[in-house]
Protein backbone atom coordinates (compact mmCIF):
# COMPACT_ATOMS: atom_id res chain seq x y z
CA UNK A 1 0.00 0.00 0.00
CA UNK A 2 1.17 3.22 -0.84
CA UNK A 3 1.24 5.70 1.95
CA UNK A 4 1.51 9.49 1.68
CA UNK A 5 4.88 9.78 2.79
CA UNK A 6 5.88 7.28 0.41
CA UNK A 7 4.50 9.73 -2.35
CA UNK A 8 6.25 12.81 -0.70
CA UNK A 9 9.44 10.68 -0.45
CA UNK A 10 9.00 9.78 -4.16
CA UNK A 11 8.78 13.35 -4.97
CA UNK A 12 11.33 14.20 -3.52
CA UNK A 13 13.81 11.61 -5.18
CA UNK A 14 11.80 12.55 -8.43
CA UNK A 15 12.46 16.27 -8.63
CA UNK A 16 16.72 15.47 -7.80
CA UNK A 17 16.59 12.25 -10.38
CA UNK A 18 14.42 12.36 -13.23
CA UNK A 19 13.25 16.20 -13.04
CA UNK A 20 16.61 17.20 -13.68
CA UNK A 21 17.22 14.79 -16.19
CA UNK A 22 14.32 16.11 -18.36
CA UNK A 23 14.83 19.70 -17.50
CA UNK A 24 15.53 20.58 -20.95
CA UNK A 25 12.43 18.72 -21.62
CA UNK A 26 10.45 20.87 -19.28
CA UNK A 27 12.16 23.96 -19.97
CA UNK A 28 10.88 23.64 -23.53
CA UNK A 29 7.66 22.46 -22.55
CA UNK A 30 7.03 25.69 -20.12
CA UNK A 31 8.56 27.91 -22.71
CA UNK A 32 6.69 26.79 -25.84
CA UNK A 33 3.49 25.28 -24.39
CA UNK A 34 2.54 21.87 -24.91
CA UNK A 35 1.91 20.78 -28.05
CA UNK A 36 0.76 16.91 -28.02
CA UNK A 37 -0.33 15.41 -31.12
CA UNK A 38 -2.63 12.76 -28.87
CA UNK A 39 -5.62 12.98 -27.10
CA UNK A 40 -6.57 9.97 -25.15
CA UNK A 41 -9.82 9.03 -22.90
CA UNK A 42 -8.86 6.03 -20.44
CA UNK A 43 -9.97 4.88 -17.90
CA UNK A 44 -9.51 6.23 -13.64
CA UNK A 45 -8.45 2.16 -12.86
CA UNK A 46 -5.06 2.61 -10.83
CA UNK A 47 -3.84 -0.17 -13.06
CA UNK A 48 -3.96 1.37 -16.16
CA UNK A 49 -1.94 3.71 -16.28
CA UNK A 50 -1.45 5.31 -20.31
CA UNK A 51 1.97 7.26 -19.33
CA UNK A 52 3.37 4.16 -18.40
CA UNK A 53 1.60 1.88 -21.12
CA UNK A 54 2.83 3.56 -23.65
CA UNK A 55 6.33 5.01 -21.91
CA UNK A 56 5.01 8.66 -22.77
CA UNK A 57 7.45 12.13 -21.95
CA UNK A 58 5.67 14.80 -20.37
CA UNK A 59 3.92 16.67 -23.57
CA UNK A 60 3.19 14.19 -25.55
CA UNK A 61 -0.50 12.79 -24.86
CA UNK A 62 -3.14 15.13 -23.24
CA UNK A 63 -4.49 12.52 -20.59
CA UNK A 64 -8.54 12.22 -19.99
CA UNK A 65 -9.58 9.44 -17.41
CA UNK A 66 -12.92 9.10 -16.16
CA UNK A 67 -15.05 5.65 -14.86
CA UNK A 68 -15.00 3.24 -17.46
CA UNK A 69 -12.90 5.78 -20.08
CA UNK A 70 -16.54 6.82 -21.34
CA UNK A 71 -17.40 9.73 -24.15
CA UNK A 72 -20.62 11.03 -23.52
CA UNK A 73 -22.69 12.15 -26.26
CA UNK A 74 -22.80 16.18 -27.25
CA UNK A 75 -24.97 17.84 -24.88
CA UNK A 76 -24.30 20.69 -25.08
CA UNK A 77 -26.06 22.97 -21.66
CA UNK A 78 -25.27 23.78 -17.97
CA UNK A 79 -24.33 21.14 -16.78
CA UNK A 80 -20.21 20.20 -15.67
CA UNK A 81 -18.99 18.10 -18.37
CA UNK A 82 -15.59 17.67 -17.57
CA UNK A 83 -14.66 15.11 -20.27
CA UNK A 84 -16.23 17.05 -23.13
CA UNK A 85 -14.10 20.04 -21.68
CA UNK A 86 -10.81 18.17 -21.65
CA UNK A 87 -12.04 17.43 -25.84
CA UNK A 88 -12.64 20.95 -26.39
CA UNK A 89 -9.93 21.73 -25.33
CA UNK A 90 -7.47 19.31 -26.61
CA UNK A 91 -9.62 19.22 -30.08
CA UNK A 92 -10.42 22.83 -30.62
CA UNK A 93 -7.55 24.79 -28.72
CA UNK A 94 -4.64 22.27 -28.83
CA UNK A 95 -5.63 20.56 -32.42
CA UNK A 96 -4.59 17.17 -31.47
CA UNK A 97 -4.43 14.62 -34.70
CA UNK A 98 -5.54 11.76 -32.88
CA UNK A 99 -7.75 10.97 -30.32
CA UNK A 100 -7.73 7.46 -28.45
CA UNK A 101 -10.32 6.15 -26.34
CA UNK A 102 -8.17 3.12 -24.22
CA UNK A 103 -10.95 0.20 -22.50
CA UNK A 104 -9.47 -2.09 -20.65
CA UNK A 105 -10.12 -5.69 -19.14
CA UNK A 106 -11.31 -6.55 -15.45
CA UNK A 107 -13.04 -2.56 -15.43
CA UNK A 108 -14.88 -2.28 -12.74
CA UNK A 109 -16.81 0.50 -14.39
CA UNK A 110 -18.33 -1.91 -16.82
CA UNK A 111 -18.99 -4.37 -14.43
CA UNK A 112 -21.09 -1.94 -12.66
CA UNK A 113 -22.78 -1.20 -15.28
CA UNK A 114 -23.56 -4.81 -16.05
CA UNK A 115 -24.57 -5.27 -12.56
CA UNK A 116 -26.87 -2.41 -12.99
CA UNK A 117 -25.89 0.61 -10.92
CA UNK A 118 -28.14 3.08 -11.98
CA UNK A 119 -28.45 5.52 -9.16
CA UNK A 120 -30.48 3.51 -6.58
CA UNK A 121 -27.50 2.40 -4.53
CA UNK A 122 -27.09 5.01 -1.54
CA UNK A 123 -23.10 4.87 -1.69
CA UNK A 124 -23.73 5.77 -5.50
CA UNK A 125 -24.39 9.33 -6.51
CA UNK A 126 -22.71 10.11 -9.91
CA UNK A 127 -21.60 6.51 -11.23
CA UNK A 128 -25.18 5.33 -12.15
CA UNK A 129 -25.99 8.46 -13.54
CA UNK A 130 -22.29 8.44 -15.17
CA UNK A 131 -22.67 5.05 -16.73
CA UNK A 132 -26.12 5.55 -17.84
CA UNK A 133 -25.03 7.01 -21.50
CA UNK A 134 -23.94 3.42 -22.12
CA UNK A 135 -26.92 1.55 -21.13
CA UNK A 136 -28.45 0.67 -24.33
CA UNK A 137 -24.84 -0.17 -25.22
CA UNK A 138 -25.10 -2.77 -22.10
CA UNK A 139 -28.51 -4.31 -22.97
CA UNK A 140 -27.59 -4.87 -26.37
CA UNK A 141 -24.92 -6.99 -24.89
CA UNK A 142 -26.63 -8.76 -22.71
CA UNK A 143 -29.51 -9.93 -25.51
CA UNK A 144 -27.38 -11.15 -27.81
CA UNK A 145 -25.17 -13.12 -25.24
CA UNK A 146 -28.33 -14.66 -23.50
CA UNK A 147 -25.59 -17.75 -22.06
CA UNK A 148 -22.39 -16.03 -21.73
CA UNK A 149 -21.12 -15.79 -17.82
CA UNK A 150 -20.66 -12.57 -16.59
CA UNK A 151 -16.99 -12.50 -17.65
CA UNK A 152 -17.48 -13.05 -20.87
CA UNK A 153 -20.27 -10.27 -20.89
CA UNK A 154 -17.60 -7.79 -19.92
CA UNK A 155 -15.27 -8.53 -22.02
CA UNK A 156 -17.55 -7.58 -24.69
CA UNK A 157 -19.12 -4.74 -22.98
CA UNK A 158 -15.49 -3.27 -22.42
CA UNK A 159 -14.84 -3.23 -26.56
CA UNK A 160 -18.88 -2.15 -27.18
CA UNK A 161 -18.42 1.29 -24.55
CA UNK A 162 -15.14 1.74 -26.74
CA UNK A 163 -17.11 1.67 -29.89
CA UNK A 164 -19.92 3.90 -28.68
CA UNK A 165 -17.51 6.02 -27.44
CA UNK A 166 -15.86 6.39 -30.81
CA UNK A 167 -19.06 6.93 -32.37
CA UNK A 168 -19.94 9.67 -29.41
CA UNK A 169 -17.13 11.41 -30.82
CA UNK A 170 -18.47 12.25 -34.06
CA UNK A 171 -21.32 13.79 -32.15
CA UNK A 172 -19.45 17.14 -30.96
CA UNK A 173 -19.69 18.92 -34.25
CA UNK A 174 -16.10 20.27 -34.67
CA UNK A 175 -14.52 16.72 -34.05
CA UNK A 176 -17.01 15.51 -36.83
CA UNK A 177 -15.50 18.37 -38.77
CA UNK A 178 -11.76 17.80 -38.78
CA UNK A 179 -11.95 14.44 -39.03
CA UNK A 180 -14.09 15.14 -42.09
CA UNK A 181 -11.66 16.90 -43.72
CA UNK A 182 -8.70 14.07 -42.76
CA UNK A 183 -6.92 16.14 -40.44
CA UNK A 184 -8.09 14.24 -37.16
CA UNK A 185 -8.03 10.46 -36.56
CA UNK A 186 -10.28 8.13 -33.86
CA UNK A 187 -8.87 5.43 -32.24
CA UNK A 188 -10.98 2.60 -30.42
CA UNK A 189 -8.46 0.74 -28.47
CA UNK A 190 -8.07 -2.01 -25.61
CA UNK A 191 -5.59 -2.90 -22.84
CA UNK A 192 -5.82 -6.39 -22.03
CA UNK A 193 -4.16 -5.84 -17.99
CA UNK A 194 -3.65 -9.99 -18.00
CA UNK A 195 -2.02 -10.05 -20.63
CA UNK A 196 -0.18 -6.85 -21.28
CA UNK A 197 -1.64 -6.92 -24.88
CA UNK A 198 -2.89 -3.56 -26.97
CA UNK A 199 -5.91 -3.95 -29.16
CA UNK A 200 -7.77 -2.14 -31.76
CA UNK A 201 -11.42 -3.23 -31.07
CA UNK A 202 -12.57 -1.42 -35.06
CA UNK A 203 -15.86 -0.68 -35.51
CA UNK A 204 -17.23 -4.71 -35.15
CA UNK A 205 -16.03 -7.93 -34.83
CA UNK A 206 -13.28 -9.56 -33.45
CA UNK A 207 -10.44 -6.80 -32.03
CA UNK A 208 -7.09 -6.70 -33.68
CA UNK A 209 -3.88 -7.19 -31.84
CA UNK A 210 -1.37 -4.78 -32.09
CA UNK A 211 1.37 -5.35 -29.59
CA UNK A 212 2.43 -8.56 -28.40
ZN1 LIG B 1 -11.90 0.76 -15.87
Amino acid sequence: MTTIDDLISRARAFRSTSFVQKQPLYDQLVRDGQAPKILMIACSDSRVDPSVIFDAEPGQIFMVRNVASLVPPSSPDEGCHGTSAALEFGVRALGVEHVVVLGHGHCGGIDALLDGTKGDDPTSEFIGPWLSCATGVCDQVVEDMPQASHAERARRLEYETVRMSVRNLMTFQWIAERVSKGDLSLHGWHFDIAEGVLSDVGESGDPVRISG
